[in-house]
């Protein structure tokens, strides 16, 4: 591995895992922590999650799984260039999705009003649940035992009252502090993933097309400059060309504004990454076309009337599942039934929020649609 940069995160100096554990052999600990990861079943389940599109509408379109290894491709490489922790990076953009619920923002809209009054429901914090309690593999702990600097890389936001009631993990919320600059690169990876990825699968979708996107400056830069070197290219390669000069425009942009804001800022540590202000940035120009680019996507595509409808269905097949089985928690599988015993909507909404997709349809129709094919 390269030289690791002294405010980067080092794995020898983490602040450690929750439950007492014998050093990794033969891998650091942010590897352990990615292993651990991949081999969980939340991320099993990814492959099943919507980002946008739903599964069944197309074998093309990003998952969840997709989406998340498209965010470690981007981090890596954004990390190699500043001289940060790779697997870090890698370890917590695999995980940063692994609370989502089926339905992608649709679902977790619908099972946070269904949470209103029991605390609410935040996919980011469900990812911390995910790896500190619900994954049941280890025969020591509940959880993935993670180390902090992976912890705290997953929590992105936290309100204050949550902060409060995580400790450590949370303490940063209520310090007003920043996470590592490897939490930092991975979140802003996500964001160029996904901006990135709805244009290419809006556009195959049909709900977009090449000429609405013209209007929006950073795509349109990039479509002329492939067009011009390139005047006989069939739409999908004109549209790779141009999404993939998009990504490396804006990885280049982010590296040149972090570097500058590091040499600034004069970080030696991470502690003092942490008490500095953020420093991995786009430049005000970057900035600027990536929330136009944002905009477009919002009023085009996430609220295209084939999208809402599709929303709204999901969001009427979670209340409803929320419904039946706060009433009746009988219906519930056995471990999560258990699980009631201290807190029945909040077991409710992790069953509900560990569903794929199609997981959730097959149980609104177990639940709700009498068939002579009874399981
Ligand atoms: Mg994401």
């Amino acid at each position: 591995m390269h030289d690791l940069a002294s405010y980067a995160a080092h794995p020898e100096k983490t602040r450690g895992r929750q439950h007492q554990e014998s050093p990794p052999q033969g891998r650091n600990h942010f590897q352990r922590d990615r292993d651990r990861i991949i081999h969980s079943t939340a991320f099993r389940r990814l492959e099943y999650k919507t980002q946008v599109f739903v599964n069944h509408e197309g074998d093309l379109f990003r998952t969840r799984l997709t989406h998340s290894l498209e965010v470690a491709q981007i981090g890596r490489a954004i990390a190699r260039t500043l001289r940060l922790q790779e697997d870090l990076v890698e370890a917590i953009s695999l995980a940063h999705d692994l609370g989502h619920t089926p339905f992608g923002h649709a679902g977790q809209d619908a099972l946070n009003e269904c949470m209103r009054e029991h605390g609410g429901f935040e996919h980011n914090l469900q990812s911390l649940r995910v790896v500190d309690h619900l994954e049941q593999r280890y025969a020591e702990f509940d959880g993935l035992n993670l180390t902090f600097e992976v912890r705290e890389g997953i929590l992105k936001h936290c309100s204050v009252k949550n902060a409060k009631s995580l400790g450590e993990v949370g303490q940063r919320f209520l310090d007003k502090t920043q996470p590592s600059l490897e939490a930092q690169v991975a979140n802003l990876a996500d964001e160029i993933a996904y901006n990135n990825h709805d244009v290419d699968d809006g556009l195959r979708s049909g709900l977009i097309t090449l000429e609405q996107l013209k209007e929006v400056r950073i795509f349109s830069e990039h479509l002329k400059l492939v067009q011009k070197l390139y005047p006989n290219l069939n739409d999908r390669r004109l549209i790779h060309e141009t999404i993939r000069r998009m990504i490396n425009s804006l990885v280049m942009d982010l590296c040149a504004q972090t570097a500058q804001l590091i040499s600034d800022g004069k970080p030696k540590s991470i502690e003092d990454v942490r008490r500095l202000p953020p420093l991995v940035k786009f430049s005000s120009v970057l900035q600027q076309q990536q929330l136009e680019l944002k905009q477009f996507l919002r009023a085009n595509l996430y609220r295209h009337y084939r999208v809402n409808r599709m929303s709204a269905k999901a969001q009427r097949t979670l209340r409803e599942l929320f419904e039946a089985f706060t009433q009746d928690p009988g219906l519930l599988p056995g471990d999560f039934q258990q699980r009631t015993q201290s807190d029945i909507p909040r077991a409710v909404s992790d069953y509900i929020a560990g569903m794929t997709d199609r997981y959730a349809m097959k149980e609104y129709q177990r639940i709700f649609i009498v068939s002579e094919r009874e399981l």
